[in-house]
């Protein structure tokens, strides 16, 4: 599979009647893609039908165009290709298949095939020699049964005897976004959190996001999209510059229909309210907007409840959609609505924050705030679909920016070498968020904090603990503040610094991690270091957590740039060290 373009096209073999040309256009849909047939194209190229290809020319004559056509893949990008039933047997076809994209075999037993077809042509399709004469189930078996070898040939098979079309279409997409994922391979968590630990070499160091792979224009393209895919559901994260006015689309796409209840807060409604109503209703949508007051304190259940009544009061049904548009405030208030009212409805997120874009928007965890704390009411439910239109970005304010990159160098940190190298050599473009290089950083976030969700959705098999890296000192630094003095991101990035100096401190690390490490948040204009922050207030805040995660604190430490674990067994002494070493008093 080396050296392939993986995920650039998906290519839908099959036997006739799988259902390669019903799901094709709709799978391009749901993507956002092209959709390109392969007889089609053969056909406008001969200047005839396929039918009169054979009857006039010859099969040998149709083979050459069908493989003419096929040469001509490997350049397209974002494209779903359906091709004809005999294609995968030519060896030189299914390389130029495979060199293409990823080969998906769609697959039905003979008799759900013969049904399908008889069905096809009672409805005025293709006249189909197999259903000439007797005994078509036999001849489909074993026309079927003698290219089975080379079907099998595909990266991802689904069988789809008993699969709505929205099924299939789900099940292609899990296919696909695996194999990008193994393709890539440019991000690697142990598969153990506690037990994980080992010195970065050459060959463990991830390998995706490299100035070379960048500049040949591979990897990741400014308007790119990734694909979370939990046990129960997989869903588009698209991100792009510009792109606003498709979100309409691209949820009717998805089959969303219906009403679009808009939930943001009264900043981003003033900026952007307008042309998100206007885009959804001119993809059929009907639109209701609910602005609420913009900042953390509206993050409770009082704007629940408002936002329940602004749904009662227009009839909202389950099937229509509630469209979060607005930073991490907004998408975690209204997905719990979302979650909740009339047991879960459709929900978008259309970020506009960078928190927003890299982490809030993707996951699924919405919740709201209580008295007794952060995040304490809340529930998993994940969005349809995720729209971050970066350009959006440049309204925000410049240390709204900054607190965003603080994740972003985070997961950098955690997952990516090559990655947080690309961040060290462009903070000045990315804080001036360069169309190009801003897009291709965040889609590298998306794809971290998407993969690492996939894997473990409700945050039971560690992998998520691992975003928590700078949280634990992060969370203590804000609750010892109130809340009030730092941004979340620059609280994350004092709570780097301090757990970059204790993984120092546990021999993981050398001191030139810290010094790089901090250099780079310097740059994107995070704070290192809270003087006067009180110390007795951080560690009794710290000492909460661990009563509540039952007795061990759990540390997201790094073992070099790249690379993280989680330790369980890290002495206070350290910690409080390091807090006295972050300036606190
Ligand atoms: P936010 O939603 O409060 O937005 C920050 C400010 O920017 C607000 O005043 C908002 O009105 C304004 N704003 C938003 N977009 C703008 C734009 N494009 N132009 C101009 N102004 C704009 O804050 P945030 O940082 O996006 O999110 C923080 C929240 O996200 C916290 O409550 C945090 O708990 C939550 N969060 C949730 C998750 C999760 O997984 N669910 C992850 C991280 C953070
Ligand atoms: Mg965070």
């Amino acid at each position: 599979m080396n050296g392939r373009a993986s995920g650039s096209n998906i290519i839908l073999i099959g036997f006739s009647g799988t259902g390669k040309s019903t799901v094709a256009p709709a799978l391009a849909r749901a993507l956002g893609w092209e959709h390109f047939d392969t007889d089609a194209e053969a056909a406008r190229l001969a200047g005839k039908t396929v039918e009169n290809i054979f009857k006039q020319d010859g099969e040998a004559a149709f083979r050459a165009l069908e493989q003419t056509v096929l040469r001509m893949l490997p350049q397209r990008r974002n494209v779903v290709v359906s091709t004809g039933g005999g294609v995968a047997q030519d060896g030189e076809n299914r390389r130029l298949l495979h060199a293409a994209g990823i080969v998906v075999l769609l697959e039905a037993k003979p008799e759900t095939i013969l049904r399908r077809l008889k069905a096809d042509m009672a409805n005025g399709g293709d006249v189909r020699p197999l259903l000439a004469g007797d005994d078509s189930l036999g001849k489909i078996e074993r026309l079927k049964a003698e290219r089975q070898s080379n079907y099998a040939t595909a990266d991802w098979t689904v069988n789809n005897d008993n699969l709505s079309l929205e099924e299939v279409v789900q099940e292609v997409i899990r296919g696909w976004s695996y194999w990008r994922r193994m393709d890539n391979r440019s991000f690697q968590l142990p598969p153990s959190n506690l037990s994980f630990r080992g010195p970065q070499t050459e060959e463990s160091a991830p390998e995706g996001f490299t100035e070379s792979a960048a500049a040949s224009g591979k990897g990741l393209e400014p308007g790119s999209m990734t694909v979370v895919t939990t046990d129960t559901q997989s869903y588009p994260i698209w991100t792009g510059w510009d792109i606003l006015e498709s979100l309409g689309t691209r949820m009717s796409g998805l089959g969303l229909s219906g009403a679009a209840f808009v939930v943001t807060d009264e900043t981003v409604s003033h900026l952007y309210g307008e042309r998100v109503t206007r885009f959804l209703s001119q993809a059929g949508f009907r639109t209701n907007l609910l602005a609420l007051p913009p900042g953390e304190t509206a993050k409770n259940l009082g704007s629940v409840t408002g936002i329940y009544d602004f749904l009662a009061a227009n009839r909202a049904e389950r099937t229509d959609t509630i469209v979060a548009l607005g930073g991490g405030v907004v998408g975690d208030t209204a997905g719990f609505a979302a979650a909740t009212y009339n047991r879960g409805m459709q929900f978008v997120q259309v970020p506009t924050t960078l928190i927003g874009m890299v982490d809030s928007s993707i996951g699924g965890k919405v919740a709201v705030d209580h008295p007794g704390g952060k995040n304490l009411i809340g529930a998993f439910h994940q969005p349809r679909m995720v729209l971050g239109d970066v350009l959006l970005l440049t309204t925000l304010p410049r240390r709204e920016v900054s607190a965003g990159w603080a994740e972003v160098v985070k997961h950098g940190l955690i997952a990516d070498a090559g990655y947080f190298e690309y961040l060290e050599r462009h903070v000045s473009e990315l804080m001036g968020l360069d169309e190009q290089l801003a897009i291709k950083a965040i889609s590298r976030s998306v794809e971290i904090k998407a993969d690492v969700v996939s894997r473990d959705e409700k945050e039971t098999k560690g992998l998520r603990t691992m975003l928590n890296y700078g949280h634990s000192i992060g969370h203590a630094i804000e609750a010892a503040t109130g809340f009030g003095k730092y941004l979340h991101g620059e609280a994350v990035a004092l709570g780097m610094v301090g757990a970059a100096m204790i993984s120092q401190r546990m021999g993981l690390i050398g001191l030139d991690v810290v010094e790089r490490q901090k250099k780079v948040l310097v740059e994107f204009g995070l704070p290192v270091s809270c003087v006067g922050v009180n110390k007795a207030l951080a560690m009794k805040s710290m000492r909460l957590d661990k009563k509540v995660a039952r007795g061990s604190l759990r540390w997201v430490l790094l073992c070099g740039v790249g690379q993280a674990a989680v330790r369980n067994d890290v002495p206070e002494r350290y910690v409080e060290e390091v807090l006295t070493g972050l300036g606190m008093v």
